[in-house]
């Protein structure tokens, strides 16, 4: 039966595509792509000439009904995006939504996915996290986002864009705290993969003073926000215990 299959693409190094990836693009009878010219190279390079078609953000949802169309005509569907998971700051969450309430069958691959990989290798706390995407462009918004955010215990993950990291990284020094433990993961799984870590202020420091910092894609994490412990508070558990106890003294 036909289905929409969710397929994720290298992030920058072709290796990494997986052969069930290749085996899909192939069996499919079209390939939505985020931009057919960008994903052109990638399925050539892969020796793929299934018929392409453009969704993105602007046409998404008109879209959505036209794929759902084709399902119903028996042909398959596969969904890609310029670079990593498809939906993971990238089109597809309408498309979906959409083709699963038509009632039709959405198969994901699991693959590369810039956020995850950079997680991996970060050193950061793994078995928590949020994913934020990109911060937002004007300072008033990324200095708000990041305030809700400051409490929170969970390892924070967030795109960023070359052009803006300094602005980011000074956003979180301010929000965050400038001794806040962050890693900067660049240009992952590329020829210039680098991870920068240490205090946010540390890394705002590394990023200013080389330029090179500031060019190709980068994934920013940041730990968790650590309640301080009141060396001199005595536990609750303990003060409860001592209620306890001295009720039942003589
Ligand atoms: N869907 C993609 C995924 O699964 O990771 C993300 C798409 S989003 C439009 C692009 C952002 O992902 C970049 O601005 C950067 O923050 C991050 N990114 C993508 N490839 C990367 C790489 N090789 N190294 C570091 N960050 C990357």
């Amino acid at each position: 039966t036909a289905a929409l299959y969710i397929v994720p693409t290298p992030i920058g190094n072709y290796a990494d595509i997986t052969s069930r990836a290749i085996e899909v693009l192939n069996q499919v009878s079209l390939i939505a792509c985020e931009d057919t010219r960008h994903s052109g190279k990638l399925l050539s390079h892969f020796g793929i000439s299934t018929r392409k078609t453009a969704i993105h953000d602007h046409n998404e949802r008109d879209r959505a009904q036209w794929i759902v169309e084709q399902l119903a005509t028996g042909q398959s569907v596969a969904l890609i995006s310029d670079a990593g998971t498809p939906l993971i700051s990238d089109p597809g969450y309408h498309l979906v939504k959409h083709v699963r309430e038509a009632g039709y069958k959405v198969v994901p691959l699991p693959g590369a996915c810039a956020a995850i990989t950079a997680l991996s290798a970060s050193g950061l706390p793994s078995d928590r996290f949020s994913f934020e995407g990109f911060l937002p462009a004007k300072e008033k918004g990324r200095l708000d986002k990041l305030s809700a955010l400051q409490q929170d215990p969970r390892t924070l993950i967030f795109y960023e864009s070359p052009h803006r990291i300094v602005q980011s990284l000074e956003s979180i020094v301010k929000a965050l705290g400038e001794d806040r433990q962050i890693v900067m993961a660049r240009e992952v799984t590329k020829t210039f993969e680098t991870f920068l870590s240490g205090t946010a202020a540390e890394v705002l420091a590394m990023v200013m003073a080389d330029d090179n910092q500031q060019k190709g894609e980068i994934v920013l994490m940041c730990h968790g926000f650590i309640q301080q412990q009141d060396e001199d508070a005595v536990p609750k558990v303990a003060i409860e215990t001592l209620t306890l106890l001295a009720a039942e003294l003589p």
